[in-house]
């Protein structure tokens, strides 16, 4: 099997992201599972923040362990590290340079 011998890609996976913050998430939590149960219902990505469905989404943030996010200025790549989208309203809950607009 020629094909084990070939070298693997060395990634960085033991190194983390500076400038780590947590997602700014509703405290609402019974709120947030409502609204992300409707979204899922309509096969929607849903905001990291409030849960609400994202149908059309514009902003996005890097995130990483899944409840957190690092800055966007950030172009490495780390383990349990994705881009996700944001609500065009709780963008505005990110500190600046977390926030980053992708047009379609
Ligand atoms: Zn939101």
């Amino acid at each position: 099997m020629p094909n084990l011998l070939k070298p693997t890609k060395m990634t960085n996976a033991t190194t983390e992201p500076q400038g780590i913050i947590d997602i700014p998430t509703i405290s609402n939590y019974d709120m947030f599972e409502r609204n992300r149960d409707n979204a899922d219902s309509k096969k929607l990505d849903h905001c990291p923040c409030c849960g609400k469905a994202i149908p059309n989404a514009k902003f996005y943030i890097n995130s990483i362990f899944g409840g957190n996010a690092y800055p966007s200025s950030d172009k490495n790549e780390y383990a349990n590290a994705w881009v996700m989208g944001v609500g065009t309203e709780c963008r505005k809950k990110f500190p600046e340079g977390y926030v980053f607009e992708i047009k379609k």
